[in-house]
């Protein structure tokens, strides 16, 4: 994929959250202010403060997006509570289904699911790897938790490392109706966009042999 083509694919997935056809419009020092403000809450108020702010921003998601507005306001209230968050570049199918999986958790069951890494570009990747490969002292046990660029799901857009404990465990439980899964005995934060539920593999090493 050439760098335009990327660029064009990332903007667009940065566009379809919660199927809205435009990114958000929030006032860059505005929000940056409410990402200040958001990190002063205690750990013990930071649900109902989200959920607060969710709801209150319920009738401008509205406006925005009438289908849509609980899942908008939802992503709003979460990108507050997760700023340091990333979701542009993952593919479209990863992102829609995404977003929908963690408003349906934040909404009915009181979850919050954040994500922590989704879209790596491919050197950022092989960065990674060689660290672990020199953390660990050879390449066959750095694939344990690190793939090389060209096989892993994250340059791909399809992978996403999530959060906390108990957000991934509601994605495991529900992530595969919106084509979410785990696919890592030992990595409790790594969820794949599939179309089918794949075969659930001990470690990332193990995945060149069984990837469709
Ligand atoms: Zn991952």
């Amino acid at each position: 994929m050439n760098g335009d083509v990327r660029r064009t694919v990332r903007a667009h997935s940065a566009s379809i959250v919660c199927g809205m056809d435009k990114p958000s419009t929030f006032p860059f020092r505005f929000r940056e202010r409410l990402y200040a403000a958001a990190r002063l809450v205690p750990a013990v108020l930071r649900w109902p403060v989200t959920r607060l702010v969710a709801i209150l921003l319920v009738p401008v998601a509205f406006c925005r997006a009438p289908g849509r507005a609980r899942c908008l306001a939802c992503q709003w209230a979460l990108g507050l509570r997760f700023p340091a968050e990333d979701l542009r570049g993952l593919a479209p199918s990863a992102l829609a289904a995404f977003t929908r999986a963690r408003a349906e958790a934040f909404w009915r069951d009181g979850q919050v699911i954040g994500l922590t890494s989704g879209y790596r570009d491919a050197e950022l990747q092989r960065r990674m790897f060689t660290e672990e490969v020199l953390r660990t002292g050879s390449v066959a046990a750095a694939r344990h938790r690190v793939l090389p660029a060209e096989e892993s799901s994250h340059v791909r857009g399809l992978a996403l490392d999530v959060r906390p404990v108990e957000g991934a465990r509601w994605l495991e439980r529900h992530g595969g109706r919106y084509g979410l899964f785990r696919v890592y005995d030992n990595e409790w934060w790594h969820f794949e966009y599939r179309t089918a539920e794949p075969v659930r593999l001990p470690h990332p090493a193990e995945a060149l042999r069984t990837r469709p």
